[in-house]
Protein backbone atom coordinates (compact mmCIF):
# COMPACT_ATOMS: atom_id res chain seq x y z
CA UNK A 1 0.00 0.00 0.00
CA UNK A 2 1.59 3.12 -1.22
CA UNK A 3 -1.34 5.45 -1.20
CA UNK A 4 -0.89 6.50 2.70
CA UNK A 5 3.24 6.74 1.89
CA UNK A 6 1.81 9.25 -1.22
CA UNK A 7 -0.61 10.93 0.76
CA UNK A 8 2.76 12.33 2.70
CA UNK A 9 4.82 13.30 -0.08
CA UNK A 10 2.16 14.91 -1.83
CA UNK A 11 1.94 17.13 1.08
CA UNK A 12 5.80 18.41 1.42
CA UNK A 13 5.00 22.11 1.21
CA UNK A 14 2.05 21.97 3.63
CA UNK A 15 4.51 20.31 6.10
CA UNK A 16 6.94 23.19 5.28
CA UNK A 17 4.95 25.95 6.07
CA UNK A 18 3.11 24.56 8.72
CA UNK A 19 6.33 23.70 10.79
CA UNK A 20 7.33 28.05 9.42
CA UNK A 21 3.79 28.62 11.07
CA UNK A 22 4.52 27.11 14.60
CA UNK A 23 8.19 28.27 14.66
CA UNK A 24 7.10 31.96 13.64
CA UNK A 25 4.89 32.02 17.43
CA UNK A 26 7.19 32.99 19.34
CA UNK A 27 6.18 30.40 22.42
CA UNK A 28 9.31 31.24 24.89
CA UNK A 29 9.22 29.05 28.15
CA UNK A 30 10.47 31.03 30.45
CA UNK A 31 7.84 33.20 30.57
CA UNK A 32 5.40 30.95 28.44
CA UNK A 33 4.85 33.55 25.46
CA UNK A 34 1.95 33.25 23.13
CA UNK A 35 0.66 29.62 24.40
CA UNK A 36 -2.85 31.09 23.54
CA UNK A 37 -1.64 32.15 20.06
CA UNK A 38 -0.03 28.84 18.95
CA UNK A 39 -3.19 26.81 20.44
CA UNK A 40 -5.26 29.18 18.60
CA UNK A 41 -3.54 28.51 15.83
CA UNK A 42 -3.20 24.66 15.64
CA UNK A 43 -7.35 25.00 16.74
CA UNK A 44 -7.96 26.81 13.46
CA UNK A 45 -5.93 24.28 11.48
CA UNK A 46 -7.91 21.46 12.76
CA UNK A 47 -11.80 22.13 13.61
CA UNK A 48 -11.38 23.50 10.10
CA UNK A 49 -10.79 19.77 9.34
CA UNK A 50 -13.53 18.56 11.69
CA UNK A 51 -11.39 17.70 14.35
CA UNK A 52 -13.09 18.64 17.93
CA UNK A 53 -10.98 20.81 20.21
CA UNK A 54 -10.91 21.85 23.49
CA UNK A 55 -8.58 24.24 25.06
CA UNK A 56 -7.25 23.54 28.35
CA UNK A 57 -5.60 25.88 30.53
CA UNK A 58 -4.00 24.70 33.57
CA UNK A 59 -5.25 27.67 35.81
CA UNK A 60 -3.30 27.62 39.09
CA UNK A 61 -0.39 25.80 38.06
CA UNK A 62 3.38 26.74 38.47
CA UNK A 63 3.91 30.02 35.89
CA UNK A 64 0.34 29.97 35.41
CA UNK A 65 -1.16 34.25 35.24
CA UNK A 66 -3.10 36.18 33.44
CA UNK A 67 0.01 37.88 31.82
CA UNK A 68 0.90 33.87 31.36
CA UNK A 69 -1.48 31.51 30.96
CA UNK A 70 -0.55 27.62 30.17
CA UNK A 71 -2.95 27.16 27.25
CA UNK A 72 -3.17 23.50 26.35
CA UNK A 73 -4.96 22.04 23.37
CA UNK A 74 -6.30 18.76 22.71
CA UNK A 75 -7.69 17.87 19.03
CA UNK A 76 -9.77 14.51 18.88
CA UNK A 77 -10.57 13.17 15.45
CA UNK A 78 -13.44 10.23 16.07
CA UNK A 79 -13.49 7.25 14.02
CA UNK A 80 -16.51 5.47 11.78
CA UNK A 81 -16.18 2.44 14.42
CA UNK A 82 -15.27 1.85 17.95
CA UNK A 83 -11.41 0.96 18.39
CA UNK A 84 -7.93 2.12 19.50
CA UNK A 85 -7.37 5.61 20.63
CA UNK A 86 -3.44 6.89 19.33
CA UNK A 87 -2.47 10.20 21.11
CA UNK A 88 0.60 12.20 19.38
CA UNK A 89 1.66 14.84 22.51
CA UNK A 90 4.00 17.32 21.27
CA UNK A 91 5.33 20.62 23.85
CA UNK A 92 4.56 23.94 22.34
CA UNK A 93 6.81 25.18 24.50
CA UNK A 94 10.27 26.23 23.46
CA UNK A 95 13.75 27.40 25.48
CA UNK A 96 15.52 30.88 25.70
CA UNK A 97 17.19 31.81 22.17
CA UNK A 98 20.99 32.47 23.87
CA UNK A 99 23.87 33.69 21.58
CA UNK A 100 25.45 32.25 19.02
CA UNK A 101 22.49 32.55 16.01
CA UNK A 102 23.72 33.55 12.62
CA UNK A 103 19.83 33.01 11.54
CA UNK A 104 16.59 34.64 12.73
CA UNK A 105 15.45 32.26 15.66
CA UNK A 106 12.20 32.86 14.91
CA UNK A 107 11.96 33.76 10.80
CA UNK A 108 11.67 29.86 10.30
CA UNK A 109 14.17 30.24 6.86
CA UNK A 110 13.68 27.17 4.81
CA UNK A 111 17.48 26.88 3.14
CA UNK A 112 18.19 23.46 1.04
CA UNK A 113 16.42 20.75 3.38
CA UNK A 114 16.33 22.41 6.44
CA UNK A 115 14.28 24.95 8.40
CA UNK A 116 16.38 27.12 11.33
CA UNK A 117 14.79 28.38 14.43
CA UNK A 118 14.34 27.97 18.10
CA UNK A 119 11.97 24.92 18.33
CA UNK A 120 12.79 23.95 15.31
CA UNK A 121 13.89 20.41 16.38
CA UNK A 122 12.72 20.29 19.68
CA UNK A 123 9.78 20.28 18.60
CA UNK A 124 7.76 22.14 16.00
CA UNK A 125 9.01 19.47 13.88
CA UNK A 126 7.77 16.85 15.50
CA UNK A 127 4.49 18.64 15.92
CA UNK A 128 4.06 19.43 12.48
CA UNK A 129 5.03 15.83 11.36
CA UNK A 130 2.63 14.40 13.57
CA UNK A 131 -0.19 16.55 12.27
CA UNK A 132 0.70 15.73 8.57
CA UNK A 133 0.73 11.74 8.95
CA UNK A 134 -2.72 12.45 10.92
CA UNK A 135 -4.40 14.15 8.22
CA UNK A 136 -3.08 12.14 5.42
CA UNK A 137 -4.32 9.30 7.22
CA UNK A 138 -7.82 10.24 7.63
CA UNK A 139 -7.81 11.25 3.91
CA UNK A 140 -6.94 8.51 2.69
CA UNK A 141 -8.52 6.22 5.19
CA UNK A 142 -11.93 8.35 6.07
CA UNK A 143 -14.01 5.83 8.08
CA UNK A 144 -10.93 4.59 10.09
CA UNK A 145 -11.89 2.99 13.54
CA UNK A 146 -11.12 4.21 16.95
CA UNK A 147 -9.83 7.85 17.43
CA UNK A 148 -6.65 9.88 16.89
CA UNK A 149 -5.70 12.89 19.21
CA UNK A 150 -3.28 15.49 19.23
CA UNK A 151 -2.26 17.15 21.68
CA UNK A 152 0.21 20.65 22.12
CA UNK A 153 0.91 21.04 25.47
CA UNK A 154 2.50 24.00 27.59
CA UNK A 155 5.73 24.06 29.46
CA UNK A 156 7.27 20.73 28.85
CA UNK A 157 10.70 22.24 29.27
CA UNK A 158 9.93 23.63 33.12
CA UNK A 159 8.75 20.40 34.15
CA UNK A 160 5.26 20.14 32.53
CA UNK A 161 3.57 21.09 35.43
CA UNK A 162 0.89 23.52 33.00
CA UNK A 163 1.02 20.78 30.41
CA UNK A 164 0.47 17.09 30.24
CA UNK A 165 0.68 16.60 34.17
CA UNK A 166 -2.22 19.31 33.82
CA UNK A 167 -4.18 17.22 31.62
CA UNK A 168 -3.06 13.91 33.20
CA UNK A 169 -4.72 14.69 36.46
CA UNK A 170 -7.82 15.69 34.59
CA UNK A 171 -8.52 12.55 33.38
CA UNK A 172 -7.08 12.96 29.64
CA UNK A 173 -5.06 9.83 29.19
CA UNK A 174 -7.93 7.56 31.02
CA UNK A 175 -9.87 6.22 27.50
CA UNK A 176 -6.13 6.55 25.79
CA UNK A 177 -4.33 3.14 24.08
CA UNK A 178 -1.24 4.15 22.51
CA UNK A 179 1.02 7.26 23.11
CA UNK A 180 3.52 8.79 20.91
CA UNK A 181 5.73 12.28 21.67
CA UNK A 182 7.58 13.13 18.30
CA UNK A 183 10.54 14.93 20.34
CA UNK A 184 13.75 14.69 18.47
CA UNK A 185 14.94 11.13 18.99
CA UNK A 186 16.16 10.62 15.42
CA UNK A 187 13.28 9.22 12.65
CA UNK A 188 14.83 5.21 13.04
CA UNK A 189 14.73 5.57 16.75
CA UNK A 190 12.70 4.50 19.35
CA UNK A 191 12.66 5.82 22.90
CA UNK A 192 11.62 3.90 25.70
CA UNK A 193 11.74 6.28 28.26
CA UNK A 194 14.02 8.33 30.13
CA UNK A 195 16.13 8.10 33.56
CA UNK A 196 14.98 9.50 37.12
CA UNK A 197 16.12 12.80 38.64
CA UNK A 198 16.54 14.35 41.88
CA UNK A 199 17.52 17.66 42.02
CA UNK A 200 18.24 18.93 45.57
CA UNK A 201 19.82 21.90 47.49
CA UNK A 202 22.99 20.72 49.72
CA UNK A 203 23.48 23.72 52.80
CA UNK A 204 26.33 23.91 54.92
CA UNK A 205 26.35 26.16 57.96
CA UNK A 206 28.66 27.95 59.66
CA UNK A 207 29.11 30.94 61.64
CA UNK A 208 29.82 34.73 60.69
CA UNK A 209 32.88 36.49 61.91
CA UNK A 210 35.48 39.19 60.65
CA UNK A 211 37.58 38.05 57.77
CA UNK A 212 40.57 38.91 59.76
CA UNK A 213 39.63 36.45 62.78
CA UNK A 214 38.46 33.83 60.93
CA UNK A 215 39.05 31.60 63.58
CA UNK A 216 36.47 33.99 65.47
CA UNK A 217 34.10 31.77 62.82
CA UNK A 218 33.19 28.94 61.30
CA UNK A 219 33.37 28.96 57.42
CA UNK A 220 30.69 26.97 55.29
CA UNK A 221 32.80 27.58 52.61
CA UNK A 222 35.19 25.02 53.76
CA UNK A 223 32.31 22.39 54.88
CA UNK A 224 31.73 22.44 51.46
CA UNK A 225 34.82 22.09 50.56
CA UNK A 226 34.94 18.70 52.24
CA UNK A 227 31.74 17.80 50.99
CA UNK A 228 33.26 18.00 47.27
CA UNK A 229 36.19 16.45 48.33
CA UNK A 230 34.38 13.60 49.53
CA UNK A 231 32.16 13.41 46.47
CA UNK A 232 35.53 13.35 44.59
CA UNK A 233 36.94 10.36 46.48
CA UNK A 234 33.71 8.03 46.86
CA UNK A 235 30.35 9.52 45.20
CA UNK A 236 31.89 9.69 41.59
CA UNK A 237 33.48 6.63 41.55
CA UNK A 238 30.90 5.25 43.14
CA UNK A 239 27.97 6.32 40.41
CA UNK A 240 30.30 5.17 37.44
CA UNK A 241 30.28 1.70 38.72
CA UNK A 242 26.88 1.51 38.20
CA UNK A 243 25.48 0.09 35.19
CA UNK A 244 22.14 0.15 33.89
CA UNK A 245 20.33 -2.34 31.34
CA UNK A 246 18.23 0.65 29.75
CA UNK A 247 19.70 1.56 25.78
CA UNK A 248 19.94 4.85 27.35
CA UNK A 249 21.92 7.15 24.71
CA UNK A 250 24.55 8.59 24.60
CA UNK A 251 26.35 6.09 26.15
CA UNK A 252 27.94 7.73 28.96
CA UNK A 253 24.75 8.23 30.16
CA UNK A 254 24.17 4.32 30.88
CA UNK A 255 25.90 4.67 34.30
CA UNK A 256 24.65 7.40 37.38
CA UNK A 257 25.72 10.75 36.93
CA UNK A 258 25.59 13.78 39.13
CA UNK A 259 26.23 17.07 37.79
CA UNK A 260 27.05 20.22 40.32
CA UNK A 261 24.33 22.52 38.94
CA UNK A 262 25.67 25.62 41.04
CA UNK A 263 27.40 26.48 44.04
CA UNK A 264 27.21 29.61 45.89
CA UNK A 265 28.96 30.95 49.78
CA UNK A 266 29.58 34.41 51.86
CA UNK A 267 28.46 37.82 50.28
CA UNK A 268 25.75 38.28 47.57
CA UNK A 269 27.73 38.72 44.22
CA UNK A 270 26.88 42.15 43.68
CA UNK A 271 26.17 43.75 39.88
CA UNK A 272 28.94 43.80 36.97
CA UNK A 273 28.64 47.52 37.45
CA UNK A 274 28.90 47.66 40.60
CA UNK A 275 32.41 49.64 41.50
CA UNK A 276 32.54 49.08 45.59
CA UNK A 277 34.88 46.83 47.28
CA UNK A 278 33.73 43.57 48.64
CA UNK A 279 33.55 43.70 52.61
CA UNK A 280 35.69 40.80 54.82
CA UNK A 281 33.04 38.10 56.37
CA UNK A 282 33.54 34.51 57.27
CA UNK A 283 31.18 32.58 55.21
CA UNK A 284 27.88 31.35 57.20
CA UNK A 285 25.92 29.92 54.63
CA UNK A 286 27.38 27.84 51.58
CA UNK A 287 25.11 26.28 48.73
CA UNK A 288 25.40 23.42 45.76
CA UNK A 289 22.00 22.62 43.64
CA UNK A 290 23.09 18.71 42.50
CA UNK A 291 21.06 17.36 40.16
CA UNK A 292 21.57 13.55 40.24
CA UNK A 293 19.92 10.77 37.23
CA UNK A 294 19.65 7.80 38.51
CA UNK A 295 18.84 4.36 36.36
CA UNK A 296 16.01 1.97 36.65
CA UNK A 297 17.62 -0.49 38.55
CA UNK A 298 17.92 2.08 41.74
CA UNK A 299 15.29 3.35 43.66
CA UNK A 300 15.10 7.16 45.26
CA UNK A 301 15.25 6.01 48.65
CA UNK A 302 18.88 4.84 48.38
CA UNK A 303 19.84 7.69 45.74
CA UNK A 304 18.74 10.11 48.44
CA UNK A 305 20.24 7.64 51.12
CA UNK A 306 23.84 7.70 49.31
CA UNK A 307 23.93 11.54 49.48
CA UNK A 308 23.19 11.48 53.48
CA UNK A 309 25.99 8.32 54.58
CA UNK A 310 28.52 10.59 52.29
CA UNK A 311 27.41 13.97 54.79
CA UNK A 312 27.63 11.60 57.70
CA UNK A 313 31.34 10.56 56.68
CA UNK A 314 32.40 14.37 56.40
CA UNK A 315 30.30 15.09 60.01
CA UNK A 316 32.48 12.64 61.55
CA UNK A 317 35.75 14.05 60.32
CA UNK A 318 34.48 17.82 61.25
CA UNK A 319 33.20 18.92 64.77
CA UNK A 320 31.43 21.63 64.00
CA UNK A 321 30.06 20.28 60.61
CA UNK A 322 26.51 21.10 60.16
CA UNK A 323 24.42 20.76 56.80
CA UNK A 324 20.47 20.62 55.54
CA UNK A 325 19.49 18.67 52.44
CA UNK A 326 16.42 20.05 50.64
CA UNK A 327 14.51 18.49 48.29
CA UNK A 328 13.88 20.41 44.74
CA UNK A 329 12.80 17.99 42.40
CA UNK A 330 12.02 14.27 41.70
CA UNK A 331 11.44 11.92 38.73
CA UNK A 332 11.31 8.67 38.90
CA UNK A 333 12.61 6.70 35.46
CA UNK A 334 10.02 5.67 33.43
CA UNK A 335 10.72 2.77 30.33
CA UNK A 336 7.83 0.80 28.32
CA UNK A 337 8.50 -2.58 27.72
CA UNK A 338 9.83 -3.49 23.95
CA UNK A 339 6.86 -5.44 23.54
CA UNK A 340 4.02 -2.84 24.13
CA UNK A 341 1.88 -2.40 21.25
CA UNK A 342 3.08 0.98 20.39
CA UNK A 343 6.99 0.05 20.18
CA UNK A 344 5.97 -3.38 18.02
CA UNK A 345 4.10 -0.99 15.55
CA UNK A 346 6.01 1.85 15.94
CA UNK A 347 9.06 -0.82 15.21
CA UNK A 348 7.34 -2.46 11.94
CA UNK A 349 6.65 0.91 10.72
CA UNK A 350 10.43 2.18 10.75
CA UNK A 351 11.36 -1.07 9.37
CA UNK A 352 8.68 -0.36 6.31
CA UNK A 353 9.65 3.11 5.54
CA UNK A 354 12.86 3.30 6.54
CA UNK A 355 14.28 -0.34 5.55
CA UNK A 356 16.08 -0.86 8.41
CA UNK A 357 15.33 -2.37 12.29
CA UNK A 358 14.32 0.63 14.64
CA UNK A 359 17.11 1.17 16.95
CA UNK A 360 15.99 0.98 20.79
CA UNK A 361 17.04 4.40 23.42
CA UNK A 362 16.21 5.79 26.43
CA UNK A 363 16.55 9.64 27.27
CA UNK A 364 19.51 10.33 29.75
CA UNK A 365 16.84 13.27 30.73
CA UNK A 366 13.36 13.42 31.42
CA UNK A 367 10.51 14.44 29.14
CA UNK A 368 6.74 14.12 29.54
CA UNK A 369 6.44 10.59 29.80
CA UNK A 370 7.04 10.47 32.98
CA UNK A 371 3.12 12.18 33.93
CA UNK A 372 1.53 10.01 31.22
CA UNK A 373 3.29 6.51 33.37
CA UNK A 374 2.87 8.07 36.48
CA UNK A 375 -0.53 10.25 36.55
CA UNK A 376 -1.68 9.01 33.43
CA UNK A 377 -0.97 5.44 34.52
CA UNK A 378 -0.63 4.68 30.75
CA UNK A 379 2.35 2.57 30.14
CA UNK A 380 1.89 2.27 26.30
CA UNK A 381 3.84 5.37 25.65
CA UNK A 382 7.27 6.01 23.32
CA UNK A 383 9.07 8.97 22.41
CA UNK A 384 9.50 8.37 18.60
CA UNK A 385 9.54 11.21 16.25
CA UNK A 386 12.38 13.42 13.57
CA UNK A 387 15.08 15.53 14.68
CA UNK A 388 19.13 15.28 15.50
CA UNK A 389 18.93 15.03 19.68
CA UNK A 390 22.25 17.28 20.11
CA UNK A 391 21.06 20.34 18.12
CA UNK A 392 17.95 20.29 20.62
CA UNK A 393 18.55 23.90 23.07
CA UNK A 394 21.34 25.29 20.72
CA UNK A 395 22.11 28.04 18.70
CA UNK A 396 20.74 27.57 14.73
CA UNK A 397 18.46 24.80 15.80
CA UNK A 398 17.06 23.16 12.76
CA UNK A 399 15.02 20.57 11.43
CA UNK A 400 15.33 18.49 7.97
CA UNK A 401 12.21 18.05 5.50
CA UNK A 402 13.32 14.60 4.56
CA UNK A 403 13.59 13.48 8.28
CA UNK A 404 9.87 14.95 8.68
CA UNK A 405 8.67 13.23 5.89
CA UNK A 406 9.82 9.65 7.09
CA UNK A 407 9.02 10.29 10.53
CA UNK A 408 5.43 11.35 9.68
CA UNK A 409 5.55 7.94 7.10
CA UNK A 410 6.29 5.96 10.16
CA UNK A 411 3.25 7.41 12.36
CA UNK A 412 1.05 7.26 9.60
CA UNK A 413 1.52 3.49 9.22
CA UNK A 414 1.35 3.40 12.86
CA UNK A 415 -2.39 4.62 12.52
CA UNK A 416 -3.01 2.75 9.58
CA UNK A 417 -2.18 -0.56 11.61
CA UNK A 418 -3.94 0.51 15.05
CA UNK A 419 -6.88 1.57 13.33
CA UNK A 420 -7.77 -0.09 10.34
CA UNK A 421 -6.28 -3.81 10.93
CA UNK A 422 -4.40 -3.58 7.97
CA UNK A 423 -0.53 -4.60 7.69
CA UNK A 424 1.77 -1.61 6.86
CA UNK A 425 2.35 -0.94 3.95
ZN1 LIG B 1 11.40 18.68 23.75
Amino acid sequence: MNRLRDAIDDRRDQLVALTQDLIRIPTLNPPGRHYLDICEYLQARLSRQGWRCEMVRAAGSPGDSEAYPRWNIVARRQGARRGDCVHFNSHHDVVEVGNGWTRDPFGAQLDGDRIYGRGACDMKGGLAASIIAAEAFVATYPDHAGSIEISATADEESGGYGGVAYLAQQGAFAHVDHVIIPEPLHKDRICLGHRGVWWAEIETQGRIAHGSMPFLGDCAVRHMGAVLAEMEATLWPLLSGKHTEMPVIPEGARSSTLNINSLHGGATEQDPDYTGLPTPCVPDRCRIVIDRRFLIEENLTEVKAEVTALLERVKAQRPSFRYEVRDLFEVVPSMTDKDAPVVTTTARAIQNVLGREAGYVVSPGTYDQKHIDRIGKLKNCIAYGPGVLDLAHQPDEWIGVQDMLDSAKVMALVLEELLTGQPPG
